[in-house]
């Protein structure tokens, strides 16, 4: 590859960096009074990537690049990633990102309102007007007549409303009955959980704890505080991650930093050969959520991994947990119950909130849905999948900020991540026989070295269903989920879960 070429990849990659970095400081650490600066601050190094990415130089250097037969198969990926990159953002018109930009900022304010005043009709008008321009940016970036095609490639490239579809189906057709199967077992939620005050500060450190436990480099990145816990990445030397303290929810701390640990362990694990170039990334959202549920779930709350730490935890919080043991923890972290809120819900019901969120999408892009019939849809499906109504449009419709953006297409990849972090799972179960073993005596890199081999360090060599299927051999599929669920709740529920 030209040393043109190479330069520039460098030079996108590093804009990207600082536009995180100065993103990540925005949410952490900025002084109130510093906000409209940073804003500006920001937009400024986001019209100098843009102007950068769309160059026609860039394009004719890709296009050569492209035909020339002397490119290593990795330099092959690197141009083919960012050709498709580019064009994205070539086919949308500077007009529409403008209109966009306002039309969010109006969405957030009116979502805020609407909020407030429990009512979805507040809101409605800056929706539609959001919806409208969505549709026109899936027009231009281009699809083959299912405009959510073109939304959900800007998050899930490569991944088609035609593939998705009859897998979210049947998983939802699956998870209705195991719900209600486990809901009529009525078991109380954790007393534990009940009130019990546990100081935020012990919090802090056993979170610290779990970092190193599951390897996260501490001197290639870092933990601080935020209202919604993220991950940030400037590059792999320097990963930020959020957790939040809540002294009567110690959960929301401890999985919040297992879950944004293993966004993490992904972003430090790119390969150093791919550093500054296109191949230093996700390949998609999807995938990068399957390593965050991966940790959060599959290892996080599983009973190896707290054989290992669950003495410590009682050691910190002596009083809060002096009554529970080891099986009670376990059984506790794994409550199942339906509820209204998609953040607050535990593992088998939130593909649910998923598959509800992503049918109403569809309709709302196929004009088969009117914005104005969004919240008694949304109800009526919450009856149909778990049982509940919402008292009002704040516990319903309202409560994710993503359309407020104006986002479509999102909601899916958390459903794909829960998908892909199962198989990934069983998978390497069947390569590390002895991985519960390890986690029981507090050993995660085996795993972990795992992960990195199969996945973290081949970077964006392959589109995530392609790289899952190199990994397990087999693409997109909701068996291997379904059977841990089956499995793992079976077992703590007593019943036989079919479905
Ligand atoms: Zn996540």
């Amino acid at each position: 590859m030209d040393t043109w070429l190479r330069s520039r990849m460098h030079e996108l990659s590093d804009l990207h960096g600082v536009i995180n970095l100065a993103a990540w400081d925005r949410e952490v650490y900025l002084p109130a009074k510093a906000a409209p600066a940073r804003a500006q601050q920001l937009s400024t190094l986001h019209a100098l990537h843009h102007e950068r990415l769309v160059d026609p130089r860039l394009g004719d250097a890709l296009a050569r690049a492209g035909e020339s037969g002397d490119l290593t198969p990795d330099e092959q990926a690197m141009v083919r990633v960012l050709t498709r990159e580019r064009e994205r953002a070539v086919r949308m018109p500077a007009r529409l990102v403008t209109a966009l930009a306002a039309a969010q900022g109006e969405g957030i304010q009116a979502w805020r309102e609407a909020r407030e005043a429990k009512s979805f009709a507040r809101f409605q008008p800056a929706l539609a007007a959001l919806l409208a321009l969505r549709r026109e940016q899936a027009d231009a970036q281009g699809h083959d007549g299912e405009r959510y095609d073109a939304l959900l490639e800007g998050f899930e490239p490569g991944m088609r409303v035609q593939r998705l579809t009859p897998v979210l189906t049947a998983l939802r057709d699956a998870l209705i009955p195991m719900v209600a199967a486990l809901a009529s077992v009525r078991r109380p939620p954790p007393a534990f959980l009940d009130g019990r005050a546990y100081d935020t500060d012990r919090q802090w450190r056993f979170t610290m704890r779990l970092l190193k436990a599951v390897g996260f480099d501490l001197e290639a990145g870092r933990q601080d505080l935020s209202i919604h816990p993220f991950t940030n990445a400037q590059h792999a030397h320097d990963v930020r991650l959020t957790t939040r303290l809540d002294a009567a929810h110690p959960l929301s701390a401890l999985f919040g930093t297992l879950h944004e640990a293993g966004h993490g362990l992904y972003e430090q694990g790119f390969a150093t050969e791919h550093q500054r170039t296109p191949l230093a990334a996700v390949p998609s959202m999807g995938l990068h959520e399957s390593q965050s549920r991966l940790w959060e779930n599959l290892v996080g709350r599983g009973r190896p991994f707290w054989a290992h730490h669950f003495p410590a935890l009682k050691e910190a919080f002596p009083q809060a947990l002096a009554d529970v043991d080891l099986d009670g923890f376990h059984a506790g972290i794994n409550h199942v119950a339906p509820s209204l809120i998609r953040v607050e819900a535990d593992e088998v019901t939130y593909n649910l909130h998923i598959v509800l969120r992503y049918e109403l999408e569809l309709a709302l892009l196929r004009d088969e849905l009117p914005v104005s019939e969004l919240p008694s849809a949304w109800n009526e499906r919450m009856r149909r999948y778990l049982g509940l109504t919402p008292p009002d449009d704040t516990q319903g419709v309202l409560q994710d900020i993503h359309w407020a953006w104006g986002e479509w297409g999102y909601f899916p990849t958390y459903a794909l991540g829960n998908l892909y972090a199962a198989s990934l799972h069983a998978a390497a179960v069947r390569a590390l026989p002895e991985l519960d073993a390890h986690l029981e005596r507090g050993d995660t890199s085996t795993l972990r070295g795992w992960l990195h081999a199969q996945v973290h360090s081949q970077g964006f060599r392959l589109p995530a269903e392609e790289r899952v299927r190199a990994v397990t051999g087999e693409g997109l599929t909701d068996r291997d989920f379904l059977q841990y669920l089956r499995a793992k709740y079976g077992a703590l529920y007593g019943v036989t879960l079919k479905g």
